[in-house]
């Protein structure tokens, strides 16, 4: 990539205080706006010229969007409470400590530090293609060039690709998957919610963005419900090097175990396609199984059905299929302890 000498481009900078007052510019600006939370994402694609919004709409000075707060039904974290927090607070260390363990294992301290959740399960594809500018399908060109022959797509999608193949690479979504999350949003229309998994979507739904965000929303809250609060937990990251780095995979599961039976299970996996996946074919298997190396085995099977490696990411297979395993038969040995 080329060395870029240029400074960052310029645009108007709002600091709005209120949810209210944000959602307002982002109306009023639409695609010219850009949202941004602890600049993590933001200012790659700023600094490197890529993406030049007019408008730059900062939330750092709006309060109601900070902190995590217990509900009468689990708990409520702000869209700007940063990663940092999310894995110190003691309620989700004690009751929902799978999100706790996916978000200590992003990036580095500094990152977590600045990063906050609503960035990390909004940012955008790492496929650096794409990040450097390249006119792909998801930049709005007609052309894919991670997926040629020759192309470096190493860390790229092996499920439900269409035309682009890049993967969604936040650690934090497959564990609010699998705790039953909701996220809340504030839209031109008031405030709307929807299930963790339906938050993110696939090349075919929209090809240039990784959310169902609109460009006049906002994402203010995640709200995890008490139903899986306590039961195990198991998330497994692999990455190239064991700090700073993005997820070639993940997988994040809750599960209840009454006698020696599955009872109830949600599990997803992120690395492998442009969207989180929930594998309910997996949970719908495994339901009433014992959690064993047995059932394990059946359930990496399943997980893996259906997948299309690209040039030099087969690897990707037999990982997920091994990370799916362990977490249903190796649940024990590795249940998280705070
Ligand atoms: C070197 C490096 C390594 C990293 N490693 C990992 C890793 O291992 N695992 C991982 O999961 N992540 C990783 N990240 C990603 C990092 O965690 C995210 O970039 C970060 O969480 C984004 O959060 P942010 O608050 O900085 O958001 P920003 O960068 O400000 O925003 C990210 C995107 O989300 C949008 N956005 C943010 N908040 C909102 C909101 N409330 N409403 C609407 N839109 C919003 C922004 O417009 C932007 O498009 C890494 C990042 C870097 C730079
Ligand atoms: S994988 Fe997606 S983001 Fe990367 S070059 Fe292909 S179309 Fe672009």
């Amino acid at each position: 990539m080329a060395v870029i000498r240029d400074v960052m481009p310029a645009f108007e900078l709002f600091q709005p205080s209120t949810v209210t007052d944000a959602q307002k510019i982002l109306e009023q600006y639409g695609r010219d706006a850009w949202v941004l939370a602890g600049g993590m994402d933001s200012f790659d694609w700023l600094k490197d010229r890529i993406k030049k919004p007019k408008v730059v709409v900062d939330l750092s000075g709006v309060e109601e969007l900070k902190g995590i707060r217990t509900t009468s039904d689990g708990i409520e974290i702000g869209a700007m409470t940063t990663l940092s927090e999310v894995v110190s607070n003691p309620t989700i260390r004690e009751k929902y400590g799978l999100l706790a363990q996916a978000a200590e294992l992003v990036a580095s301290p500094q990152i977590r530090n600045q990063g906050t959740i609503g960035g990390n399960v909004s940012q955008d594809a790492r496929c650096w293609y794409y990040r450097a500018g390249w006119p792909c399908y998801r930049a709005g060109g007609n052309i894919c060039f991670a997926d040629t022959p020759t192309a470096r797509n190493r860390e790229h999608a092996i499920l439900q690709a269409d035309r682009c193949v890049a993967v969604n690479p936040s650690d934090s979504a497959p564990a609010l998957i699998a705790l039953d999350a909701k996220f809340v949003m504030r839209t031109s229309k008031g405030e709307r919610t929807v299930d963790a998994e339906d938050y993110f979507i696939g090349p075919d739904i929209d090809i240039t963005r990784l959310h169902i965000l609109r460009p006049e929303d906002l994402l203010t809250a995640i709200r995890i419900p008490s139903t899986w609060a306590g039961t195990q937990f198991y998330f497994e990251k692999v990455r190239d090097r064991n700090v700073w780095d993005f997820p070639l995979l993940n997988v994040a599961s809750a599960m209840a175990v009454s006698g020696d039976r599955i009872a109830r299970i949600r599990m997803a996996v992120n690395g492998a396609a442009a969207r989180p996946l929930r594998l309910r074919a997996v949970e719908d298997a495994v339901r009433g199984k014992p959690p064993n190396a047995a059932t394990g085995a059946i359930a990496g099977k399943l997980a893996v059905q259906g997948a299309v490696p690209l040039q030099f990411n087969a690897y990707k297979i037999p990982l997920m299929r091994n990370l799916v395993k362990r977490a249903i038969g190796g649940v024990e040995e590795a249940k998280w302890a705070s």
